[in-house]
């Protein structure tokens, strides 16, 4: 069966300047050469730092921001090559649920009316909306009623589910959700998963989950894929990667995972990349995670043949090769680093 998302090779670089200006302003790749595919009914989750390029991937996909190379294809139609009217026939199946539940709800407009918007914009029936609008409020958990209440007067996680029952509304077959919990409390962010994937095992919508922690994504994702400074540096399915990370990114994030158990939780190793996560604009030659691999160090001490580098040895390979996105199991393990089977 096709995919029905299909990212190839995609990029996207800011500034630059053009004419007399060329050259002054720093080129910024946030994102350098991105490919995944999700199938219909899947999720994805996606997870990287600030400053990783997955917000911008997210725009990318359902092209509300322009890319600067590659391919988009949804379904089997072409995003990135669309014409207005093809793209605007699009967008009822290509939803997006934004991070921030306060600021991404007009304030002037009813629940109701917040629902029915998309509707409205894409010719569905005056009568049918309000009808609609009232079963999306009960399938996201809240009553009918509150169509006509405004959003100051939701609690955050409600905002959410406005939200959610917005995006929905139309019968998308991808929902692409931007850090959809990360500003709501602990026990909130719990409902929110579960009424994603009760959505999701209702009405078969497949969901591309950004996030900047593995526990978000850990139990809502089929595959999950890892971002550092604009590449996806390891993607696999979601046993594979929790239980045997290959790229030492993935290992770190990880690490930072707490356990419920206090007994695990104090002996829990913790592996920090060195310093700050890079600049997109100025980015490492070789592997863009040198700078700060714990694994290169450990492979240098090993004995691999290294080279200087920023008042250290680090291993040749790491310094000066740009590692692929390459196999590195049976089961679609990818990861981008040279030595991968290395603890
Ligand atoms: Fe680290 Fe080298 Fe692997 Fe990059 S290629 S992740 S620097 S070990």
């Amino acid at each position: 069966m096709s995919a029905l998302l299909d990212v190839q090779d995609l990029r996207k670089t800011f500034g630059g300047g053009r004419g007399i200006f060329a050259g002054r302003r720093q080129q910024v790749r946030a994102v350098d050469g991105v490919s995944f595919s999700l199938a219909r009914g899947e999720t994805l989750g996606l997870v990287g730092e600030t400053g990783s390029g997955k917000s911008t991937l997210a725009r990318l996909v359902l092209r509300l921001i322009e890319p600067s190379a590659g391919s988009v294809r949804f379904d089997g139609q072409d995003v990135t090559g669309a014409s207005a009217s093809a793209l605007r026939a699009l967008r009822p199946r290509m939803q997006m649920v934004f991070q921030d539940p306060f600021g991404s709800l007009d304030p002037r407009m009813t629940a109701g009316q917040i629902i029915a918007e998309p509707m409205a914009t894409h010719g569905v029936a005056r009568r049918d909306m309000a009808d609609r609008a009232r079963e999306l409020l009960s399938l996201v958990g809240l009553r009918p009623a509150m169509a006509g209440r405004y959003p100051h007067e939701f609690s955050g996680g409600q905002r959410q589910r406005i939200g959610i029952a917005r995006a929905i509304a139309l019968d998308p077959a991808l929902v692409v959700l931007d850090e959809p919990v990360s500003a709501l409390d602990v026990s909130v962010q719990a409902q929110i998963l579960n009424l994603l994937a009760e959505i999701q095992s209702r009405t078969g919508i497949a969901y591309l989950f950004i996030a900047h922690d593995l526990a978000v994504v850990r139990h809502v994702s089929a595959r999950v894929a890892v971002m550092y400074l604009g590449r996806i540096v390891e993607i696999a399915p979601r046993d594979a990667l929790y239980g045997a990370p290959r790229h030492p990114y993935t290992v770190s994030l990880l690490s930072a995972v707490p356990h419920a158990d206090p007994v695990r939780e104090r002996m829990r190793p913790r592996i920090r990349p060195i310093g700050e996560i890079g600049s997109a604009a100025s980015l490492p030659t070789g592997c863009r995670f040198h700078p700060r691999c714990p694994r290169a160090r450990v492979v240098a001490d090993r004995g691999a043949e290294t080279v200087a580098t920023a008042g250290t040895h680090l291993p040749r390979a790491c310094v000066q090769d740009d590692p692929a996105l390459t196999m590195t199991g049976g089961d679609g393990h990818l990861a981008a680093c040279h030595f991968p089977n290395e603890g």
